[in-house]
């Protein structure tokens, strides 16, 4: 698209709580730098058993003070109903009215024996506490969650989520746009209605592409892949690769119906504000 095209669809950047006053700082710039495309909204991380809940609550009240709309994620994560409920009571008191929600992950080294609260029973906890208090999106998976038995396994639980409450979802990272367009009939099959935005991740390092995709299931196509590791250790060719293939991808979304994307920023403008001005697309409605 070479012309700024009017975008009525939704947006948003997704951030990582950082861990030191550096990556604080660096967050600050990255998102003033973002903010200025109008995301509807940023959302921010929540580490596998809860192990960023204190960072993740001081990043989403600091994004905003600062004026925007934030999604906090959230999980059970090992804590109890009345831990979680105070997370929200607080998320609420800061003005907050969006939650992703999910099960997420055992931290590496808790044991199989740990119990994690799948997402369905979240989004049920928060509408039991809360009623419509919350916009509450949910994941889904157009390549099937790596832990499912199989796609249709995979679609019945995902239509737990939605009867539990969820009013849209955000899908793990894929770069097979047929996967998704696949998934959407899928989904409108199984009389789910509500909005599946597609989770979009800039490719600018092979080897964490493929260390971050074996663990989540997301598929790397061969000709993609072979690519990348011709380029080796040149990363500026795997950049210039990464936006043509993600800018090619996000385009197919679009004209195919997708309603919107959600990036998935690394705490990085470039790779994000790259794809995103390459695509020429003026948002013209941020919440
Ligand atoms: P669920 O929807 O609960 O599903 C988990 C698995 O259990 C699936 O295989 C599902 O098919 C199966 N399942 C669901 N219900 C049942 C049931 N009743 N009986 C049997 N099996 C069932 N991880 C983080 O740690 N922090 C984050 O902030 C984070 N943000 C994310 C944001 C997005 C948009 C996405 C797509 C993923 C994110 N993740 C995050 C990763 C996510 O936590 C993992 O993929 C996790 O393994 C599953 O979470 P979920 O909410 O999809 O789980």
């Amino acid at each position: 698209m070479t012309t700024e095209a009017v975008f009525n669809g939704r947006f948003s950047f997704e951030f990582f709580p950082p861990k030191t006053d550096k990556g604080t700082e660096k967050l600050r710039q990255v998102r003033e730098q973002l903010a200025t495309r109008n995301p509807d909204f940023f959302s921010v991380t929540y580490g596998a058993g809860g192990s960023t809940r204190d960072k993740t609550f001081s990043t989403v009240k600091e994004v905003k003070q600062a004026g925007y709309q934030v999604a906090p994620h959230l999980s059970f994560g090992g804590d109890d109903s009345d831990a979680v409920l105070e997370l929200l009571t607080q998320y609420q008191q800061q003005g907050i009215n969006r939650i992703v929600a999910l099960r997420g992950d055992l931290p590496s080294g808790v044991g199989p024996q740990a119990h994690l609260v799948y997402a369905s029973e979240l989004v049920a906890f928060i509408k039991k506490h809360f009623g419509d208090a919350f916009h509450l999106e949910v994941a889904c998976y157009p390549e099937s969650h790596p832990d499912s038995a199989n796609m249709d396994k995979d679609l019945e639980y995902f239509k737990q989520k939605v009867d539990a409450g969820a009013d849209s979802a955000i899908t793990q990272y894929f770069y097979n746009a047929d996967a998704y367009f696949y998934y959407l009939e899928r989904t409108q099959k199984l009389g789910i209605d509500i909005p599946i935005y597609a989770g979009i991740m800039p490719i600018t390092n092979f080897a964490s592409l493929q260390r971050f995709s074996n663990m989540c299931g997301a598929e790397i196509p061969r000709w993609i892949g072979k690519q990348l590791e011709a380029y080796g250790d040149d990363l500026e060719s795997v950049k210039a690769f990464g936006l043509d293939v993600v800018t090619d991808l996000c385009e197919t979304l679009l004209e195919g119906g997708a309603p919107g994307m959600h990036f998935y920023t690394m705490n990085q403008v470039e790779p994000t504000l790259s794809i995103w001005d390459n695509l020429g697309l003026n948002n013209v409605t941020p919440a």
